[in-house]
């Protein structure tokens, strides 16, 4: 992917007070930042409004989401065959 300068993008934001009513609006503008994924040790370089620091790069965050629903479809895949288990010993 090439990298192409990429310029701040701005967002409008309600700022509210006591009341309800938004007692001003803020706008947000991003900033690059520069972190290290803790996946793969690489230095990554984002426009991100901010807020706290992201962990992953983009690719890991997709990898880590993935492993994570696999690990779900696992764990949920030994629980029914423990269950499974439990029933035939029942059934001795
Ligand atoms: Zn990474």
């Amino acid at each position: 992917m090439p990298e192409e300068p990429q310029s701040p993008e701005h967002q409008a934001v309600n700022v509210y007070g006591q009341s309800d009513m938004a007692a001003y609006t803020r706008t947000l503008s991003t900033r690059e930042v520069v972190f290290t994924c803790v996946r793969c040790q690489q230095e990554q370089r984002e426009w991100r409004y901010p807020g706290p620091l992201p962990k992953y790069c983009p690719s890991c965050k997709q990898q880590v989401a993935e492993e994570r629903e696999a690990l779900r479809v696992q764990n949920q895949r030994e629980r029914r065959q423990a269950e499974a288990a439990q029933r035939r010993q029942r059934n001795i």
